[in-house]
C-alpha cells in the first residue's frame, strides 16, 4: 500500500509540536512526514520582545530544528510557502513544490495594521527572530548617534509602542529596563529618552484584570513610560505618529503591536477567513476539507461562553498540535472518529522586564517576583514539551 504523505507547513509552536509527536508515534512504514519552514531553526515567538529590546541574545530564542527533530524520520525542507493548491493537493514553494495526502497549516501570524497608513513604511512590524534583531540594532543605532548627529532633533530618542496589548506591554517592559544601561553606555542623559505606549482602547490590556493592569502600569510608569490611553494612532509618518486631532508624537522608532492576523498564505490560497484566520471545525480541519488541518494562529476557534474568538496564543497552538497529531494519525490508520479540540486555558502571565510580571493562573492573581517566576516556568515548560529535558536545560531560563 502507498504510504500516506503528511506535510506540515511552519515550524512554530503548532507545527514543531505536531512534527515531534508524529515522528515519535507514527511508524516509518505508515507515512512520510515533511516539515517546511522558512529557516532551519524554530524560534520562541513568545520571547521575541526580549531580543527586540536587547535584554536577551537573539541566539537564546533560536532552536536549530535538527537538534530537536529526528530528521531521519521527518524530511525537513527549508523553503518559503507561497500558496496551497487545494484541488491539486500540493503546496507551491519559492523553490519548488510538495504534494500531500494530509496537510497541516501552521504558518503563524503577521502584524495587523487595521489599514493605518504608513505602518509598513515607517514602523517595525515583524515579530520574528530577524525582526527582533532589526529592532535591537535600530535602538542601539539611535543611542549611538545621539552624540554624533548633526543636530539633536526631536524624536531621535523617542520610542513609541503602538498598542498596549500583551506584546506592547512586554516589549516596553524590557525596553524600559534596558534604557538606564543604554544611557550609561552611550553617555546619554536619561531625560533625553521618551518612552510612549499609545493605546486605542479605554484601558491598557483591554479585558484583563483591572487591578493587575494598574499594577503593571505603575511599574512601567515608575521607569519613565508614558501612557496615552484611549488614543488611536491614525497614521505613521517618517517623523512620528499622528494621534487625536492633529497631534503628533515625534519619534524615529515606532514598534507596532496592535494585534495580529493569520498568515497571508491562507487568504492567497482561497480559504474563507476572518482576518486571515480560518474558523476551523471542532476536529481542527478546514471546513469542506477532509485533508487539511489548520492550527495555531492561522486557526480561529470560538469561546462559546464569552461568545468571541479565543485569542491566538502559544498555549492554544501547542494544545492544538496535540489534537491535530492525534487526528492525523487516526486518518492515516484508516479511522474516521476524530477528536474534538477543547482548549484548556491555564492562565495568562505577562513579563514587564526585570523581575516584574503580572498574571492570572487558575483563579489566582500573581504580581511581581512570583509572577516573574511563573512566567519563566511557563517558558521552560514549552521547551520541555518540545525537546525534553535536554532542550529545557540548554535553552531554559535559569535561575528562575
Ligand atoms: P509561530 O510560532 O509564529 O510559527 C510560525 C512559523 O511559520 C515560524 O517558524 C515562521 O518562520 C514560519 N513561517 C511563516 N510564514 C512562512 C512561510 N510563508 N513559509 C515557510 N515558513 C513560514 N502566547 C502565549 O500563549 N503566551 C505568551 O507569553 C506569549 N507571548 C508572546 C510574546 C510576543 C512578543 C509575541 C509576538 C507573541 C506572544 N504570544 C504568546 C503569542 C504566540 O507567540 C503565538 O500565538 C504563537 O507563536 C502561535 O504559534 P504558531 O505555531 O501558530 O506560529
Ligand atoms: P492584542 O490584540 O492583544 O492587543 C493589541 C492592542 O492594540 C489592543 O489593546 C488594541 O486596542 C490596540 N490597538 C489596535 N489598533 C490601535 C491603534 N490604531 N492605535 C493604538 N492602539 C491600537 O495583540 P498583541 O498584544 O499583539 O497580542 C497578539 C496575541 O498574542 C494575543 O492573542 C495575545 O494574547 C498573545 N500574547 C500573549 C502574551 C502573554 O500571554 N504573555 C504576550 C504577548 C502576546
Amino acid at each position: 500500500m502507498k504510504k500516506a504523505r503528511i506535510v506540515i507547513l511552519g515550524a512554530g509552536y503548532a507545527g514543531m509540536n505536531t512534527a515531534v509527536t508524529l515522528s515519535k508515534k507514527l511508524g516509518a512504514n505508515d507515512a512520510s512526514i515533511t516539515l517546511v519552514n522558512k529557516h532551519d531553526y524554530h524560534y520562541q515567538t513568545t520571547w521575541l520582545h526580549e531580543p527586540a529590546a536587547g535584554t536577551m541574545d537573539p541566539e537564546a530564542a533560536r532552536v536549530t530544528i535538527s537538534t530537536v527533530l529526528n530528521t531521519n524520520r521527518v524530511h525537513f525542507l527549508q523553503d518559503e510557502v507561497v500558496e496551497i493548491k487545494r484541488e491539486e493537493k500540493k503546496v507551491l514553494l519559492k523553490d519548488g513544490e510538495v504534494s500531500y495526502d494530509y496537510l497541516v497549516v501552521s504558518l503563524g501570524a503577521v502584524s495587523e495594521t487595521f489599514g493605518v497608513p504608513g505602518v509598513h513604511e515607517h514602523a517595525f512590524t515583524k515579530w520574528t527572530l530577524n525582526g527582533a534583531r532589526q529592532v535591537k540594532g535600530h535602538i542601539e543605532k539611535q543611542f549611538a548617534s545621539y552624540h554624533n548627529g548633526e543636530d539633536q532633533h526631536e524624536g531621535r530618542l523617542t520610542f513609541v509602542v503602538a498598542g498596549a496589548g500583551f506584546t506592547g506591554m512586554e516589549f516596553i517592559g524590557e525596553l524600559s529596563e534596558r534604557v538606564p544601561e543604554l544611557c550609561k553606555k552611550y553617555d546619554v542623559p536619561r531625560e533625553a529618552v521618551r518612552l510612549y505606549v499609545v493605546e486605542a482602547a479605554p484601558m491598557a490590556l483591554p479585558g484583563f484584570d483591572p487591578e493587575l493592569v494598574e499594577y503593571g502600569m505603575n511599574v512601567l510608569e515608575s521607569r519613565g513610560v508614558e501612557f496615552k490611553i484611549n488614543t488611536p494612532i491614525k497614521e505613521v509618518t517618517e517623523t512620528g505618529v499622528k494621534i487625536g486631532e492633529g497631534e503628533e508624537i515625534k519619534a524615529e522608532t515606532i514598534v507596532w503591536a496592535t494585534g495580529v492576523r493569520g498568515n497571508p498564505v491562507i487568504e492567497k490560497s482561497g480559504f474563507e477567513a476572518n482576518r486571515g484566520r480560518v474558523k476551523v471545525e471542532p476536529d481542527l480541519r478546514a471546513p469542506g476539507h477532509d485533508d487539511v488541518f489548520i492550527i495555531g494562529d492561522c486557526a480561529l476557534i470560538i469561546n462559546e461562553e464569552a461568545n468571541r474568538p479565543y485569542p491566538p496564543t502559544a498555549q492554544i497552538a501547542m494544545q492544538m498540535a496535540k489534537t491535530c497529531a492525534h487526528n492525523v494519525m487516526t486518518l492515516v490508520g484508516g479511522g474516521s472518529n476524530l477528536a474534538t479540540f477543547k482548549p484548556d486555558i491555564k492562565g495568562t502571565v505577562a513579563s514587564l522586564g526585570g523581575k516584574e510580571a503580572i498574571g492570572v493562573v487558575g483563579s489566582k492573581k500573581l504580581y511581581g517576583g512570583t509572577a516573574s517566576f511563573m512566567k519563566k516556568m511557563i517558558d521552560n515548560r514549552a521547551l520541555l514539551m518540545l525537546g525534553g529535558p535536554l532542550l529545557a536545560l540548554k535553552k531554559g531560563k535559569f535561575p528562575l
